[in-house]
């Protein structure tokens, strides 16, 4: 089974999930956060062809709100701090 199957089957069964939850779930190394990351955009692709909708809410800044729209951003573009919210999947 390939990761974005993993992935899918995560989803579905979870209905939301970040990246850091994937990693937990699936026993993965957290150096792989970048490619749970590809693997949600390629499960979106996927899951709209099984008839469901992968949602995404952006991670935002904890300390000014901005909201980041790159999922995998680990510091705020406006403020700088390096208090992100993770970006959370969820299929429905
Ligand atoms: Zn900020």
């Amino acid at each position: 089974m390939t990761l974005v199957e993993k992935l899918i089957d995560l989803l579905i069964d979870r209905r939301s999930l970040t990246a850091s939850d994937v990693i937990r779930e699936l026993k993965l190394d957290p150096k792989m956060r970048k490619d749970v990351l590809n693997a949600f955009e390629k499960a979106g692709r996927v899951l709209k062809k099984k008839g469901f909708r992968l949602l995404v809410a952006y991670p935002e800044c904890r300390k000014c709100g901005f909201v980041l729209k790159n999922i995998g951003a680990s510091k705020c573009p406006k403020c700088k701090s390096e208090w992100i919210s993770e970006a959370v999947f969820m299929v429905e």
